[in-house]
């Protein structure tokens, strides 16, 4: 009979143990699941959710929920767990590390471009980086692969290829004419070099593409990989700096030169199987081949209005914290344009100019946090009201309604009026596009 007692005493406590183990198991499920839906309604919100480029997909029915995906993920929030499967958030932030593809035990993510609602441009290249048009080839991310890594890569293999294709060497004409310097653009450009080509690399902006807009903060995250003259680059965690150092210097060792603020406005087949390609300013180059390495993220949108071409004025705003005393305008109602205003409100003074009478293209935080600064008097807020010139000293500001444009003492001017995506660029050439929804880029064999 004790024995028997004792028996039942040794099973109740394992079974409450187990029962208190398991509601401990179901609560912590209970609260990640509440947390990451919670995330998921202010991704959804704020815009985030919908990925718009290269991004995981997670298909259920084989997802077991390790969350091996989401420890893999080197940004944050992308991915979650909500009722014991991966679940993506804040998608439209994956910038396509892929960690989370290859950290998953059972093989549940592929990385996918487009999904069933939102269609994403993708141009057509072969094997070989050519386009359908032949003699165009499109280097890293704008052919659907980002990451630093990959498009250094692409960039050298697709001069590999433009060597192999033999094009003849006509006097007076380019090699190739490279549009681009980002880390494809300025592999190629090494490749180039040696290979002895011919070939010149135009760039809109700066040298270092994507990666010359990083906070200098960030940590950018990459494995090793070959660049053209200089070799094996071991960097793993490193910093913007460290990156665009190392660029630059090989580029200068080499006494090759980048042609910085040209943007492409235009590449022409010509009748004997020549390119020209025309920049905005002007000049016109003539290449046996073109390699567009674009990226994906455009060109600024300008206003085109008078004063527009002057140094004062920027499209982005990359250290804040160096700008002070300084009057400074900033145009646009998104999420850019309320974030460079807030960055510089403390030691500027700031104006923002927006078109519409209220914010409606920006996330709600924002609009709260620009609204408060804006009732402090931090910063002046003109709605209805466009920039319509800039002079060295002033700007005028014309707002509905008013019969006479304001004229504002003015140092600084960030617009901030969306991009132009490279969709029409490419397509006058010739070169075939086609909208994927859910096109699968990388899977398990
Ligand atoms: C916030 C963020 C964080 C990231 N973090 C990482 C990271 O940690 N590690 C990593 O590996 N990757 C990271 N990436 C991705 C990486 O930056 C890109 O995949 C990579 O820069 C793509 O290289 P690319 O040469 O193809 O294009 P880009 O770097 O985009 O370069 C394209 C260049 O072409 C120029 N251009 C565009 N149009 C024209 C024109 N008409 N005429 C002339 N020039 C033109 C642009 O000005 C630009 O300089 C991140 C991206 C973002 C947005």
């Amino acid at each position: 009979m004790e024995v028997i007692i004792e028996q039942i005493v040794v099973y109740g406590l394992v079974f409450i143990f187990c029962g208190i183990v398991l509601l401990i198991y179901l609560r912590k499920h209970k609260k990640k699941t509440r947390e990451t839906e919670k995330k998921v309604a202010i991704a959804k919100e704020e815009g985030l959710f919908e990925p718009v480029s290269l991004h995981p997909y997670i298909d259920l029915n084989v997802c077991i929920g390790s969350a091996a995906c989401v420890s893999a993920c080197p940004e944050k929030d992308i991915i979650g767990i909500a009722d014991g499967k991966a679940t993506l958030i804040n998608s439209s932030n994956c910038v396509g590390h892929g960690a989370c593809f290859h950290s998953c035990p059972v093989e549940a993510i592929s990385l996918r471009m487009g999904t069933e609602k939102r269609g994403v441009d993708l141009p057509h290249v072969n094997q070989n980086f050519e386009t359908n048009v032949r003699g165009i080839y499109i280097a890293g991310e704008l052919g659907g692969m980002g990451l630093i890594r990959n498009s250094v890569e692409q960039g050298q293999q697709a001069i590999d290829s433009i060597v192999k294709s033999k094009k003849p060497n006509n006097q007076g004409v380019l090699d190739v004419i490279i549009i681009g310097a980002g880390p494809a653009g300025i592999s190629a450009t090494l490749a180039c070099k040696k290979h002895k080509l011919k070939s010149v690399t135009l760039e809109q902006d700066s040298l270092g593409g994507t990666v010359y807009t990083f906070p200098r903060s960030k940590i950018v995250m990459t494995s090793p990989m070959n660049l053209p003259l200089f070799g094996k680059v071991k960097l793993y965690d490193t910093s913007k700096d460290e990156l665009l150092q190392l660029w630059t210097r090989v580029i200068h060792d080499h006494e090759i030169e980048i042609k910085e603020q040209h943007k492409v406005e235009n590449i022409v087949p010509q009748s004997d199987d020549t390119f020209k390609v025309v920049a905005a300013n002007g000049e016109e180059f003539i290449g046996n081949n073109v390699l567009i390495a674009i990226g994906r993220r455009g060109s600024p949108r300008k206003l085109n209005i008078p004063g527009e071409e002057s140094t004062k004025v920027a499209y982005r705003l990359l250290e804040p914290e160096r700008i002070s005393g300084k009057e400074v305008v900033v145009v646009g109602g998104g999420d850019s344009a309320i974030e460079a205003a807030l960055m510089l409100m403390e030691l500027n003074n700031v104006r923002q100019v927006v078109r519409t009478d209220t914010l409606t293209r920006c996330k709600p935080k924002n609009r709260e946090k620009i609204s408060k600064a804006a009732d402090e008097g931090k910063v002046t807020m003109m709605f209805s009201s466009n920039l319509i010139s800039i002079s060295e000293t002033h700007c005028l500001i014309k707002t509905e309604g008013e019969d006479e444009a304001l004229e504002v003492r003015n140092d600084l001017v960030y617009i901030f009026a969306g991009g132009i995506m490279p969709t029409a660029f490419l397509e006058k050439p010739g070169i075939k596009i086609t909208k994927r929804f859910g096109y699968i880029m990388k899977k398990h064999d």
